[in-house]
């Protein structure tokens, strides 16, 4: 699939000595996982250039895979190919400096809203970013070397991608590709206490606000995280922000979301559905990403409960026509 793509990029590797690995902002699983995973892929396919990581923000959660090492200078991207993985449009790249190389390649899974790059490779039915990495050096194994780092940092994201190969992506090629990076010996044992394991004080905030899960008319879940709570819990944004999963399995909450309150006046939320889409209703609040895992930001208590009303409706007309989905 899309070989004239994966062909390009890989040519366009070929011709630069410099390139640049860029992600979203506020990176989870996946956008770490892919950008560290090719990096490590390029590294050790292509010992002669030089690959960089470059990004404004990191992620607590993942950062048992490594750091990204010294940052390109100005100088680095005259000539660079930047890479941007995992990133649907321009203003979510994590490195204003991305438009400034040689050369734009998009690599990325989410619905392709607004395209960039001189050459973008989307495929939006793969469950991770880190799959069509994967894809990639499967594409050109003769040509590429995936060690054991590049693998456990695909792996990393792609179990975290896909709900541990649960969610609607996950295909056979998901797990054809998912057994090319346990070919490499992964500890499988300590990633997954990496991703799974919670402190003591995570488990209680959570035990707390399932208490608070409201419902709507409709059956909406949906929960709201304020500075305060999260704050004498002692938890990061990124942990209480998982506070979303507490809701995925509801009988009759087919759309369930979660508000947090950022540091600054705006509040995220983070839209999430089995059956039916929440990435249109994403859309009309600054936000986007997957039918089934959205993201969006909100300003005001009348956005939110707009929101809320707003899915309420959707799920109150699809029921209606899926009387059978639960
Ligand atoms: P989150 O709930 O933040 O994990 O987001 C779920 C998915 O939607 C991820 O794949 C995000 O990359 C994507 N996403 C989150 N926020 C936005 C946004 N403001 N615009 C576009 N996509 C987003």
């Amino acid at each position: 699939m899309n070989e004239d793509k994966k062909q390009a990029i890989l040519s366009a590797v070929e011709s630069h000595d410099t390139v640049i690995i860029s992600r979203h902002k506020r990176p989870d699983g996946d956008a770490v996982g892919s950008t560290m995973g090719l990096a490590a892929l390029l590294r050790a396919s292509f010992p002669e250039k030089r690959v960089f990581l470059d990004n404004e923000d990191h992620s607590e959660y993942v950062a048992f895979l490594g750091d990204e090492g010294p940052k390109p200078s100005e100088e680095d991207y005259k000539n660079a190919l930047v890479i941007v993985v995992d990133t649907g449009t321009l203003d979510r790249i994590s490195n204003p400096r991305a438009v400034s190389g040689d050369m734009l390649v998009k690599i990325d899974h989410h619905i392709d809203a607004k395209p960039y790059g001189d050459v973008s490779w989307v495929e939006d039915w793969r469950s991770s970013a880190c799959e069509m990495i994967v894809d990639f050096f499967k594409t050109f194994e003769d040509r590429l070397t995936l060690d054991r780092t590049a693998a456990t940092a695909l792996y990393a994201g792609m179990v975290t991608d896909s709900g541990r190969f649960r969610y609607d992506g996950t295909g056979p090629d998901t797990l054809r590709l998912a057994a090319v990076l346990l070919e490499r010996n992964i500890d499988l044992d300590r990633l997954y206490a990496h991703l799974y394991i919670d402190d003591y004080n995570v488990t209680i905030f959570n035990a707390k606000l399932t208490e608070q899960i409201q419902r709507t008319e409709h059956g909406v879940a949906w929960l709201y995280v304020d500075r305060a709570t999260r704050i004498e819990s002692g938890l990061s944004l990124e942990e209480a922000s998982n506070v979303v999963s507490l809701m995925d399995s509801i009988r009759g909450s087919l759309i369930w979301l979660a508000f947090i309150e950022n540091d600054d006046d705006s509040i995220r939320v983070r839209l999430r559905s089995r059956f039916t889409e929440v990435e249109s209703l994403a859309r009309n609040y600054h936000g986007g990403g997957h039918a089934q895992a959205s993201g969006a930001t909100v300003y005001s208590e009348e956005e939110v409960r707009a929101l809320i009303a707003d899915a309420d409706l959707m799920l109150k007309t699809y029921k209606q026509s899926h009387p059978e989905d639960f």
